[in-house]
């Protein structure tokens, strides 16, 4: 385990060109056919065994020397709707669409595992995956890979997340809740609309959702310190056409995230009742509507301990520390209907970096030479449970 980060530095050549190429042809949530299709010959090309369903999920599969236990490792593969600014010679050539949440160094990492595991598929029992995931971005692809059938039977399931905030070389992994459960908040409101002049003959339903917006704020302390487990914010208030108009109809969007499965079924009861008895007041109607776009992450405490010993050995202190508890939302929780799970942060802040763009940020460009930490955390994680397993112990 100790020789790993070499042998994943050794791939840090062909990691970085997989991860400009995929970087400089990114492809919105849902249209990665293109993606899928480097993907493929790329894997190849290696000589790795893979499955595939439709044209934009792709799961490498490498079987071991004898027959154990399943463990795979998730790689998603869409870009977002962002034009890039980072200046990098690999920037974008699609105007208006670029891998800005680190996708791309996912995949590339993922490519490296596939290869590596590969290699290595002689001295592993069991069955080893990685998982080409489309649509992670709000388009459910977890759900869709799942729905597939490619990713059936498997024991254990791991990913990680270039995080903007952390040092490159280091990898956190901590138990328990470490991405918010996402919820997207839909409130009409309906009033009566009516002519500017006579307010007292209308009922706004612009001021009830303004209000409602407002009301709403109260439920989330300001500091972060307050809200360990829960933030909302609203992003859209839709109402109105005209500025002499009162308008009759409204539309509030926002979103709730939490950590903790009792607390958001109360906060979603709490905003119902508080967007009801706010319209009330204004004589409007209002009705709440929740898309649940993905569940808590959640690193079981067990696999976590079975696999941090092995990724110590491979990262040594750099795998120490404790993860930070995440508010984005990120449906590998999907995958914790199948098997239990594990999702890991790797630090991408170039040495020296001054100012840190978030996730999504168009000028986010995490840092290549962050990769061989990453692919060296999850192979550990891999070999660790496949190295003696046998699904009946
Ligand atoms: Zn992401």
């Amino acid at each position: 385990m100790k020789d790993l980060l070499d042998k994943a530095k050794a791939l840090q050549g062909e990691m970085s060109a997989w991860r400009g190429a995929f970087h400089a042809k990114p492809e919105l949530t849902g249209q990665e056919a293109g993606t899928h299709r480097m993907i493929r010959g790329i894997l190849a090309e290696m000589g790795v065994p893979f499955l595939i369903a439709g044209e934009c999920i792709t799961v490498a599969q490498i079987e071991g020397e004898s027959p154990g236990k399943c463990v795979a490792i998730r790689a998603d593969t869409d870009a977002l709707p962002v034009i890039e600014a980072t200046g990098a010679a690999y920037a974008s050539q699609r105007p208006g669409v670029m891998h800005a949440c680190g996708h791309d160094v996912h995949m590339a990492i993922g490519l490296g595992a596939a290869h590596l595991l590969w290699g290595m598929r002689q001295s592993f029992s069991g069955r080893a995956r990685v998982i080409f995931q489309p649509a992670e971005e709000g388009g459910h692809g977890a759900q869709r890979v799942a729905e597939s059938g490619l990713v059936d039977e498997t024991d254990h399931f791991f990913a990680l997340h270039v995080w903007p905030q952390l040092q490159t070389g280091y990898f956190r992994l901590s138990s328990g809740p470490v991405c918010a459960a996402t919820d997207r908040l839909i409130i009409s409101v309906a009033g009566r609309g009516g002519h500017g002049a006579y307010p007292e003959l209308s009922h706004s339903a612009l001021l009830a959702a303004a209000e409602t917006a407002v009301a709403l704020k109260n439920l989330v302390p300001d500091m972060p310190e307050e809200r360990p487990m829960h933030v909302m914010s609203m992003g859209e208030l839709c109402a109105g056409s005209y500025w002499n108009v009162i308008p009759g109809e409204a539309r509030l969007e926002g979103s709730l995230r939490t950590l903790d499965p009792t607390l958001r079924r109360e906060l979603l009861a709490k905003i119902g009742d508080i967007a009801h008895e706010t319209a009330m007041k204004h004589g409007c109607e209002a009705g709440l509507k929740v898309d649940a776009v993905c569940g808590i992450v959640y690193n079981d405490e067990e696999l976590v301990a079975q696999v941090k010993p092995a990724i110590e050995e491979a990262l040594g202190t750099h795998a120490e520390g404790i993860q930070e508890r995440a508010f984005i939302g990120d449906d590998f929780s999907d995958y914790r209907a199948l098997g239990t799970c594990c999702y890991a942060h790797l630090g991408v802040k170039h040495p020296g970096q001054e100012e840190v763009f978030s996730l999504h940020h168009p000028g986010f460009n995490p840092d290549d030479a962050a990769m061989p930490t990453g692919l060296a955390g999850l192979c550990a994680s891999v070999f660790q449970l496949l190295k003696f397993s046998r699904k009946d112990n």
